[in-house]
Order: C-alpha cells, then structure tokens, then sequence
C-alpha cells in the first residue's frame, strides 16, 4: 500500500504539472481526491492491515492527499495568472488611436430666449423674481381679482392638489407676492420668468405645462404711455429695428385697461400675408394698467401709486422667431432640434 500511495503522489503530480487549463486541473482533482478516487480506493484495503501498520498508512495517506492539494492550488493560481496575461494582451489599448470626439452640449432654446428676455429687462432696472410652482388658490386668483367662481377661471384650469393648493397657471402670483413684501411702499420693478401649468390638452400650440414671463412696474405717476414705450422697446429687441408695434383693447382681470400687443409681420410688413393670416400683425402678448383692486389687496394705496405689467410665453416668442411650428417640439427633446439652436 505504502507503494501504491507513492505511485498515485508521482502520478497525481505529473498530471497536475501537465494540465492545460482548469478544466482539466479540476478532473485531476476528481480523479485522486475525489469520493471515488484513487486515495479512497487504497483506504478501502486498511481493514487488511495489522493494528501497527494502520496509523502509519493512514499517515501517509494524509501526507499524500495534502501535497497533491497543495499541487493543485499552486497549479490553480498559475493557470489564473496566465489567464489574466492572455487577457491583457488580447485587450491591449492602442494609445496611438484618436480619440472619440466629445459631445458639447448647449442651453436649451426656451432657456436662452428666456436669458436674453431678462437680460434686457434687467438693463432696463428690473430684477429677476421667483416664486413657488405649487401654489395656493389665494395667490394663483384670488390675490389676482379672480375671486372663487369668477367665469374667467375656467380659461385657467389646472391640475389642484388640494382645494387650496394647485399647480400656478401664471406667474402674476409671483407679482401678488412681491407686491405684498414691499408693505404698500413702491417702486416695484420685477420681471417673473418660470413654469406655469394648465389643463390643456397638447397640441402645436397647447402644452399643459409651458414657460412664462411677466413683468410688473409699480411707482407713483407710471401711465400707459410707459408701458406702451417699454414693450415698443421690447418688439424691437426681439424681433427687429423695423417692426412696428400696436395695442389693441382686451380683457384681464387683473390690469384695468388691458391690451393685447402686435408686432408687424416680418414676411409681408402689413400688407397682409399666410404667416399672419392676412392680417398684416401677429400676437405677441398682454399686457395693461394694474387693476386698483391688485393694488389696495396687495396693501398699496391705489390713488398714489399706478402701475402697468405684461405677461408673454416664451415658447411663442421662440416659435415666432425662430420658425419653430409645434410647440411639443420644446418638451420632446428630440436633439436634432435641439441642436439647431445651440449658440443663438
Ligand atoms: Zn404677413
């Protein structure tokens, strides 16, 4: 037996030092030490043996298993290593190779028409106001002149979290809140840019969430002659030294008068023509005289203190400027049209 344990350890080394890969290792494994296997086998004839032979037999035994383990660990580590050295060689990084180019991205179209909105009220001396996108029904109409069960709510139906609480259909509650904070005493120059929301279903022109900016100027002695002035001054900045504005009368609950502003169409200069449906103007936006009753809520005595405010969407400043038909085109980040803009 002493013999046979010598033969299986050469045997068992041989095999191991032979072995290609770990597959193979593994049937060495089975092979000797397995529950079948050679070892095993031998141990079988112990009952044979006398009292004193046993111990040393079993010894041996034990000896023989532990070197061939301690082959086949070694064995293992060594495949692996080779293993990782294929691997890095077959995988080896050409350093020489250009690089990919990186994409660069840019502002999106509404941020930046909105920036150079702002930048140019801001030029003028008003300042950047924000406020909260979930607001409450107080601030959102009833601050605005919209009391509850006021008709011209419905052109404004949202999305209402509770009773009290809705998503804003207009940024003017950012005006309301602002007016508030300076406690009756003017002047209050702000314009408001932010989401908006409303119940609309989309189409090219509907969007249920979309952008906004507004713009209040409040102070003693403001007349519309300066908001007719301030808007001229904005249809020129935006969309051309040669076009030409008018105000044409309209309803807002809370600007008393109010206006809708055209510019001239660019395509055909009045005369009339598809783009403005022949009409010679396209709309831009409202605007008018704070109503009295914005004022006195607010805490401002409404004999002293007059002011106008204005309210555009961005999106149709952009569309109008730049071409753009379908107003989904803004919220659908297709990057294709995305990247017809970058750096206008
Ligand atoms: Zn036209």
């Amino acid at each position: 037996m002493k013999e046979r344990l010598k033969e299986i350890k050469n045997e068992a080394l041989e095999q191991i030092q032979s072995a290609a890969d770990e597959k193979k290792l593994q049937d060495v494994r089975v092979y000797f030490l397995g529950k079948k296997g050679q070892i095993t086998e031998v141990l079988k004839g112990m009952g044979k043996l006398s009292k004193e032979e046993r111990p040393v037999i079993g010894q041996l035994a034990n000896e023989v298993r532990d070197e061939i383990t301690e082959a086949l660990e070694s064995k293992q580590t060594k495949l692996e290593q080779a293993a990782l050295e294929q691997q890095l060689k077959e995988e080896s990084i050409d350093v020489t190779l250009p690089g990919r180019p990186v994409q660069a991205g840019g502002p999106h179209l509404l941020r930046n028409v909105i920036r150079n909105i702002e930048d140019l009220f801001t030029s003028m001396g008003y300042a950047v106001a924000e406020g909260p996108e979930v607001e409450t029904d107080f601030y959102n109409f009833e601050s605005l002149n919209l009391p509850k069960n006021h008709p011209a709510r419905d052109m404004q139906d949202t999305f209402f979290i509770t009773e009290e609480l809705l998503m804003r259909t207009q940024t003017s509650p950012v005006q309301a809140r602002t007016l508030r904070k300076h406690e009756g005493q003017g002047p209050v120059k702000i314009i408001c840019p932010g989401k908006v929301y409303r119940r609309d279903t989309d189409d090219a022109t509907h969007s249920h969430q979309f952008t906004q900016i507004e713009g209040l100027y409040v102070d003693e002695n403001i007349r519309m002659s300066d908001l007719k002035g301030t808007l001229n001054t904005f249809a020129k900045h935006m969309f051309g030294e040669d076009r030409a504005i008018r105000l044409r009368p309209s309803f807002f609950p809370f600007t008393e008068p109010s206006v809708e502003m055209d510019i001239s169409c660019k395509i055909c200069h009045g005369e009339g023509c598809s783009v403005c449906k022949g009409s010679g103007w396209i709309e831009i936006l409202g605007a008018g005289m704070v109503h009295p009753n914005v004022l006195e809520m607010a805490g401002f005595d409404s004999k002293k203190y007059s002011g106008f405010a204005f309210g555009m969407g961005p999106e149709r400043i952009a569309m109008l400027k730049y071409g753009v038909e379908d107003i989904r085109h803004f919220y659908t980040n297709d990057v294709r049209f995305l990247k017809q803009f970058h750096g206008v």
